[in-house]
């Protein structure tokens, strides 16, 4: 935990493409640089937008993943930038799109491979889940063949369009009913993923390697670093979070020479959580209502109130204050202010003296700022 340095934007240097491609044969293709999946080809200095097949729906129709493929003219990594593995978690849809068709990539070096949208059932019904049993995409990875339904989804987005990739940012959402700080989640014992995760420029990471099943895990295990950014809830576009968070894209794209012509981005300040710090889940020890004192990204001292639990009636001697255990951020925080025992009430990490004063610091700027507004 703590503030690292910022890293130098002048650096920019490249990872070794690990992409082979081949073609149908499993020929070595003519050109290193050409990007291939199952029935197609992106030539560098070309773009392709590509509705892929991956399963088929109760009527015998395709269901198909959104795919936009940018292959720079110049050499270098090959950088997947995924969203919506759960169907109603739909800000990183916002980011990977803009990216995607928004930006001037002619001086790309590498190829962006962009899945605006991987879990389409669950996104057509609104939904985290696929809605056949239930099942969940982003615990399905790296799929199989011959599977179930999900398992075979997701071997269809992994193989042809995740393996490819040197590199992955896979967006998300809190769950529906609550919210959270946009944050990194990265698995801090590979050196590339820190790299990468330092490169978004977030001003939370939380360590940790992920579920198994999860794109995040499965893609850093099959040697491609890959993190998760979560931001803000569920069915919303929230403009604030989608901004940086592009601003995150375009630090990593500069961090490692995809965008030359950018800066590599330092937040200002920095908490890395690593799987030993504290950090909970305050959870509710009464069902009721919820009256929140504090909102996502607010610091609470320990002892101070966070919220009060109430029955209908407002009976005073049924109100339960709920205290923070320590001095904290508040990164993750219920919207839907109704609980049973149990149920989480918010998500405290804790933080440090300097990181405290770095970020006391830029709340008051941003008080000051919004004064003159
Ligand atoms: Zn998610």
């Amino acid at each position: 935990m703590g503030g690292d340095t910022p890293t130098d934007g002048s650096s920019g240097t490249e990872l070794n493409s690990s992409s082979s491609a081949t073609d149908g044969d499993g020929n070595a293709a003519e050109c290193d640089d050409v990007f291939t999946y199952n029935g197609g080809r992106v030539d560098p200095g070309e773009s392709a937008n590509i509705r892929y097949g991956i399963s088929e729906t109760y009527l015998g129709d395709p269901i198909r993943v959104p795919v936009t493929i940018i292959n720079g003219a110049k050499r270098g990594p090959t950088v997947c930038l995924s969203a919506a593995a759960h169907g109603d978690e739909l800000n990183g849809i916002e980011v990977v799109r803009e990216v995607a068709h928004d930006w001037d990539h002619s001086e790309l070096h590498g190829t962006l491979v962009c899945l605006p949208v991987m879990n389409v059932p669950g996104f057509l019904a609104q939904e985290r889940y696929l809605p056949i049993y239930d099942r969940d995409l982003n615990r399905s990875f790296p799929g199989r063949e011959g599977s179930t339904s999900a398992r075979r989804m997701a071997y269809q987005i992994f193989t042809n369009f995740i393996e490819p990739c040197d590199l992955g940012i896979d967006f998300h959402t809190s769950t529906r009913g609550r919210t959270n700080m946009l944050h990194v989640r990265a698995d801090l014992d590979n050196p590339t993923v820190v790299r990468l995760a330092n490169a978004f420029s977030s001003n939370v990471i939380i360590g940790g390697d992920g579920p198994a099943g999860t794109l995040r895990s499965e893609a850093t295990e099959a040697g491609i670093p890959t993190i998760t950014v979560e931001m803000g809830e569920a069915h919303r576009f929230q403009r604030r979070l989608i901004d940086r968070a592009l601003t995150g894209v375009a630090s990593v794209l500069a961090e490692f020479g995809c965008h030359r012509e950018s800066a590599v981005h330092w937040p200002g300040w920095r908490v890395v959580i690593s799987d030993d710090d504290e950090k909970t889940w305050l959870r509710a020890d009464a069902g009721g209502i919820v009256d929140m004192k504090h909102g996502r990204g607010a610091l609470v001292e320990e002892g101070d109130v966070i919220c009060t639990i109430t029955n209908p009636f407002k009976e005073e001697d049924d109100i339960v204050a709920v205290e923070a255990p320590f001095t904290g951020l508040i990164v993750g925080v219920l919207e839907n202010p109704v609980v049973y025992p149990g149920n989480p009430l918010c998500h405290l990490v804790g933080l440090e003296r300097d990181t405290r004063t770095a970020l006391e610091r830029e709340q008051r700027t941003e008080r000051s700022r919004s004064e003159l507004r």
